[in-house]
């Protein structure tokens, strides 16, 4: 997978890419991210990116003609071009899960007070939005964006992820997930995790990931596919039942 990442800040973006397991995953040949300046794809002796707003109001919108330069000067036949965007799609595990089937995705980063609507009617096509809030720019969005999607390209978690447990991989949040020491300042670790039993400890994990997520976070369980047993299980939690 090939992605690219307009921005007019490539400092802020870099070093987040070099790190850990997006670093190593760029070394081994595992994904190829690409940083663009959008500054490189401006006119004129001040290479200027962006405007004031028609109809007045405050702030600045980058201007269309330096985002139509990058894209078509980086695109592929298989890219996908996504605007950051707090007005976007939201961005979610399954959204996550899509995009890292795709061969080529184009990020672009906006900035100040947004972007010329242009760019989001006739060069991107879609935008994402990482959550109901608003960020100073587009980067950190592209960020989260590439590393919730190169993780899940093949060969790049390797021992490490437990993925299919994970959170939303199933629906629901994680179950709680412990290590040595098996006592900690009076805490021990569930004994259930220490029997050997693995298909006691699934139950477990797997009561213990409905707890959680009937607490934190109760919508996601009507999207869960959860079975009669399952379901009877979260009405005790109702009625003040916890898991042991
Ligand atoms: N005026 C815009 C609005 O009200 O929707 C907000 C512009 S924001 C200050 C500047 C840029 O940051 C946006 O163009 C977008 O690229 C990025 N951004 C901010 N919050 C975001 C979010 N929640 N998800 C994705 N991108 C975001």
């Amino acid at each position: 997978m090939r992605i690219d990442i307009v921005t007019l800040f490539p400092d802020m973006v870099e070093p987040a890419l070099g790190a850990s397991m997006l670093g190593r995953a760029r070394q081994r040949g595992l994904v190829d991210i690409r940083v663009a300046n959008l500054r490189d794809y401006a006119e004129g002796k001040h290479r200027v990116t962006d405007d004031y707003p028609f109809g007045g109001g405050g702030g600045m919108i980058l201007k269309p003609e330096p985002l139509f330069a990058a894209v078509e000067a980086l695109r592929t036949p298989d890219a996908r071009v996504i605007l950051m965007d707090p007005r976007g799609r939201l961005f979610t595990q399954a959204v996550a899960g899509e995009l890292s089937g795709a061969r080529h995705l184009v990020l672009l980063c906006g900035r100040y007070e947004g972007v010329d609507e242009r760019v989001s009617e006739r060069l991107a096509d879609e935008a994402l939005s990482i959550g109901d809030y608003v960020l100073t720019g587009g980067e950190l969005p592209a960020l989260v964006v590439t590393d919730a999607v190169v993780r899940l390209l093949p060969g790049v978690l390797g021992g490490e992820g437990a993925a299919e447990r994970e959170s939303f991989a199933d629906g629901l949040l994680e179950p709680p997930q412990y290590t040595r020491p098996e006592e900690f300042r009076g805490t021990r670790v569930p004994a259930v995790l220490l029997s050997g039993d693995h298909a006691r400890i699934a139950r477990w994990r797997r009561t213990q990931a409905l707890y959680r997520t009937w607490r934190t976070r109760p919508e996601l369980l009507e999207r869960a596919g959860l079975g009669a047993e399952e379901r009877e299980l979260v009405e005790r939690f109702k009625r003040g039942d916890t898991p042991e």
